[in-house]
């Protein structure tokens, strides 16, 4: 009795497994990505049809035609408008991002800092090194932000968690140590005895590490750059032309919709060759009828996986949109900084879910600019789009200093500090005010 029991258990896992890799895959892919992925999955297997027929993924009517409005809930559903558009011309997707940009901006948008502990991170940031280590005692750095060390330290540990592996690491060896940590190569967890032991017994911890050698990274910014370097190949890539995965319309003036973009290329559904099969199942080999069982069932589990991100994609965006009525209707001054776990808390989905479908997302708003989907996460956007406008208007031979844009800043609504306000405009690749003079003098 036992053994048959023991083989389902492990048939339930094998078939979980292979569903939830689909899903996440999918999830955080964009139109292109997207396009690109179901293209080959559809060379693979026969099952898989492109659908003619548009569907409404607000309620999941299917809808014959071109019309504008989902007959069944009044969804704006379409667009009569091109595609693609030039990106922003905001230097926040230049080329030449650094890893600290990316990793400022991955850590603000999926860790879940309070506005003090992002405060303390911007300071951890810009004291480290080029070789991302931090130059700085973190008692130093807590006594200038007039905060404790423990705040310091669990700013650090938060970012660390997040899979920023050995953030704020003081030296090489502080850094290995986290790395064989991580590894599991090392039990204790407090770096000070850690420490001491590696200087006592330097030999027994280089045997340690020796046949993990291909897996570590000298620095930091090592492992940064190795972590972070597949994203921005990605905006690299996209750089001339972007297709947003959605769309903000105004249906009337203070009103929004979010029509998403799903060519037929997005829209997969099973074949009619599936219920043809289903009914020849006598004249085949059971050997044949489970290769094309297994078929059929991997196009079903790809179609509801491709439906149910869809789904997801517009719930989240239509809750986004909601809440950030006003900053669309008047203005940054009015732009709140979401919080994925809020999304998940208010759809009843898990905050992973709501990270993976926001990931690698783009979205047309209503003034014609794609931006990505992290914007909305991401309290820098609006403070670095105001800063563009206020350095447009100062005078090139008397250039504003960090701390007169952060004077114009708050006038306009932003309470930013000196150093923040530094750090974006650094982010932005501005140079500092007097050497914006110089060039300005030549
Ligand atoms: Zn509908």
């Amino acid at each position: 009795m036992f053994k048959p029991r023991l083989d389902l258990r492990l048939a339930q896992r094998q078939k979980m497994v292979p569903k939830m890799m689909v899903a996440s895959e999918l999830m955080v892919m964009n139109v292109v990505q997207l396009e690109e992925k179901l293209a080959r999955l559809a060379e693979e297997n026969p099952f898989l049809d492109s659908q003619e027929d548009m569907i409404c993924y607000g309620c999941g009517a299917a809808i014959s035609g071109y019309p504008e409005f989902c007959p069944a809930c009044g969804r704006l559903i379409y667009v009569k408008e091109k595609k693609e558009f030039p990106v922003e011309e905001l230097s926040l997707m230049e080329t030449k991002r650094s890893w600290k940009e990316i990793l400022r901006e991955e850590v603000e948008v999926f860790v879940d800092l309070t506005p003090g502990e992002k405060e303390i991170f911007h300071v951890l940031l810009a004291s480290l090194d080029a070789s991302g280590f931090l130059g700085v005692d973190v008692a130093r750095i807590a006594f200038s932000l007039q905060r404790s060390e423990e705040e310091v330290w669990k700013v650090i540990e938060k970012v660390r968690e997040a899979g920023f592996l050995g953030f704020a690491s003081r030296d090489a060896l502080e850094f290995l140590l986290l790395q064989a940590q991580k590894l599991g190569l090392l039990k204790n967890k407090d770096m000070a005895i850690l420490r001491r032991e590696v200087m006592k017994e330097p030999d027994a911890f280089r045997e340690l590490l020796a046949p993990h050698l291909q897996e570590l990274f000298m620095s930091p910014a090592q492992f940064f750059e190795a972590s972070l370097g597949r994203e921005r190949e990605e905006i690299q890539r996209e750089e001339e032309t972007v297709v947003p995965d959605a769309e903000i319309v105004e249906v009337i003036e203070g009103e929004f919709e979010v029509v998403l973009n799903t060519p037929p290329s997005l829209r997969l559904s099973i074949s009619e060759e599936a219920l043809v099969l289903s009914k020849k199942k006598n004249t085949m080999s059971a050997k044949e009828l489970a290769f094309w069982q297994e078929k059929i069932r991997e196009a079903k589990e790809i179609v509801s996986c491709l439906s149910y991100r869809h789904r997801l994609l517009l719930h989240v965006l239509e809750y986004i949109v909601e809440k950030e009525k006003n900053f669309l209707t008047h203005g940054f001054q009015h732009f709140v900084p979401l919080r994925q776990r809020d999304i998940a808390d208010a759809l009843g989905v898990s905050v992973s879910a709501v990270c993976q479908v926001l990931k690698n997302k783009y979205l047309r708003f209503p003034d014609g600019v794609v931006r990505p989907v992290k914007f909305f996460f991401d309290a820098s956007y609006p403070v670095k789009e105001a800063i563009k406008i206020i350095l447009k208007e100062e005078n090139p031979l008397c250039p504003l200093s960090d701390e007169a844009i952060a004077v114009e800043l708050r006038k306009r609504g932003f309470a930013i500090a000196r150093r923040t306000c530094a750090l974006y405009r650094e982010e932005m690749g501005i140079l500092p005010s007097y050497l914006r003079r110089k060039t300005a003098l030549k």
